[in-house]
């Protein structure tokens, strides 16, 4: 067996794994559910044969039982975003062709009829759970084990397949670098289909026998009520939820104020990460809780790939060195490394870049260059720090932490029928870092009801893919060859 959490988990048997809505969870009891799980989607046969399986279960112990199923029945997990609505849902459905869906029964009412429309094996986790035990294949490392949708710069969204290896490579490099220990104990807020989640919460805290404290969903005064209580060890969230925690800090009375900062003080790193940390934000949040934040720079496709240091000097603004295992090279456009203080592509190496985008063998071969992995984000080395300076794309949106791809989004706008033209932008925002806008040209007598065009969207885009403002324009700026011009129209709405 080389799934490699595994043989960890047997280590660990009757040790506290998860604390979730369901209850508390051992090792053991993991092992044990996984299992079940893993023979309910054999369903007699003796490998899945890297055949994705997709799940969608609320945040909790099934969800890492159906996970871990799916891992040693031979399959690919992909699990599914609690956040889609079922135009997306239906898009990873059609994009992997799974061998199975298995659904929480809660959620049975999302995946019921694109999953009989599509004629495919629809399962409960109840019902997987709850099936007896039995063999189990053997699974290499070098097999695929986990489809994550990511947006591009073009179209769709892209699955990032990475294989057992990756996701061991990743979790070690993170156990390495910040000194995670069987006594960690960290709360898991973040979304469960995002790599942030994923690894650096849940897969390393099982990797080395900690506790895993699973909230069902992110709200920030349960958290500081969590944080107040005391006992934890650890905390990573993205940007805007530290903005948000602050929000909640201030609006406390000075009592609980000074209960919650103490919780914080007791713990032994906080991390933050998957967009730029505002330096205001890091500071307020110095302020608040005692620590100076941890920043560092990952990507779906290659796991945590820059991290300031555990011990040593933080610096605000900055993401630190390579991580253990990580090899990162700055590059101009034609591919040539560059000297430090010269801005260049941050191109990346190593046992923890993922294998192939799903499916798509040509966006494949596009994303390397002579084996490193092309990130599309621009950085500079200064004193040998990396400094990130932001994308080479204007059409990829970092909001809330999500990457949300601006074309993707126009050509869905595109479709409703008043729209005639519209280009989608990210304009920077102290909550959410980027917020999504859309500028809209509407069609010869059509007005624009802001409220029923963001209605709309909602039932055919991820929540956080929604635009937080639609503004109707007369023409959109464009330059001399008749193009969308994008940084004039962020100058425009900035103005506005
Ligand atoms: P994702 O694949 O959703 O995790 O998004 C990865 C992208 O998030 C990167 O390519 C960067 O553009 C951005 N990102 C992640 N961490 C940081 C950071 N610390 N500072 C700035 N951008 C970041």
């Amino acid at each position: 067996m080389s799934i490699l959490l595994i043989p960890q988990a047997e280590h660990y048997d009757e040790r506290t794994a998860i604390l979730a809505p369901e209850g508390a969870f051992t090792y053991r009891q993991l092992l044990d559910a996984s299992r079940r799980v893993a023979s309910f989607l054999l369903d007699g046969a003796s490998d899945l044969k890297e055949k994705p399986v997709v799940f969608l279960t609320p945040p909790g112990f099934d969800y890492v039982a159906m996970q871990w199923g799916i891992w040693r029945a031979g399959g690919i997990a992909v699990p599914l975003s609690l956040f889609h609505p079922r135009f997306e849902l239906e898009y990873v459905l059609d994009d992997t062709s799974p061998a199975a869906a298995v659904v929480h029964p809660d959620l049975s009412n999302r995946l019921g009829r694109p999953a009989e429309e599509r004629k495919l094996r629809l399962a409960s986790s109840t019902e997987a759970l709850a099936h007896p035990a039995g063999p189990v294949p053997a699974v290499a490392t070098s097999r695929r084990a986990m489809i994550l949708y990511t947006s591009g710069t073009t179209g769709k969204p892209k699955g990032v397949v990475t294989t057992h290896a990756n996701i061991a490579a990743q979790i070690t490099s993170l156990v390495e670098a910040w000194g995670w220990t069987g006594e960690d104990r960290i709360l898991e807020i973040l979304p469960l289909h995002h790599l942030h989640g994923i690894v650096n919460v849940m897969a390393c805290a099982l990797w080395v026998g900690a506790v895993c404290e699973i909230h069902p969903a992110f709200d920030a005064r349960k958290v500081w009520d969590r944080i107040a209580g005391g006992g934890l060890t650890l905390f990573m969230a993205v940007p805007t939820i530290y903005v948000k925690l602050i929000d909640a800090w201030e609006k406390a009375s000075p009592a609980e104020r000074d209960q919650m900062s103490r919780g914080c003080r007791k713990m032994r790193l906080m991390v933050s990460g998957s967009a730029a940390l505002p330096v205001p934000v890091l500071e307020r949040w110095k302020q608040v809780s005692g620590h100076v934040l941890l920043e560092r720079y990952g990507m779906t496709e290659i796991g945590m790939c820059l991290s300031n240091p555990l011990r040593g000097q933080r610096q605000p603004g900055r993401v630190g060195l390579p991580l253990p295992g990580v090899e990162v090279r700055l590059t101009d456009v034609g591919g040539a490394p560059v000297g430090a203080g010269t801005p260049g592509e941050i191109t990346v190496r190593g046992k923890t870049v993922f294998l192939e985008y799903w499916n798509r063998a040509e966006e494949t071969r596009k994303a390397f260059r002579d084996g490193w992995f092309l990130t599309g984000d621009i950085a500079v080395q200064e004193s040998g720090i990396y400094r990130i300076l932001g994308r080479s794309s204007v059409d990829i949106i970092k909001t809330g932490g999500y990457k949300v791809s601006a074309l993707e989004i126009e050509e869905t706008l595109l479709a409703h029928p008043d729209i005639k033209e519209c280009a989608v932008v990210g304009v920077a925002d102290s909550t959410w870092g980027e917020r999504v806008v859309a500028a809209l040209v509407m069609r010869e007598g059509a007005g624009l009801d802001a409220d029923a065009l963001r209605a709309w969207s909602k039932e055919r885009l991820a929540s956080y893919k929604v635009p937080k403002d639609v503004l109707a324009f007369k023409e959109l700026p464009r330059n001399a060859i008749g193009k969308v011009s994008k940084p004039d129209l962020k100058k425009i709405i900035l103005r506005s």
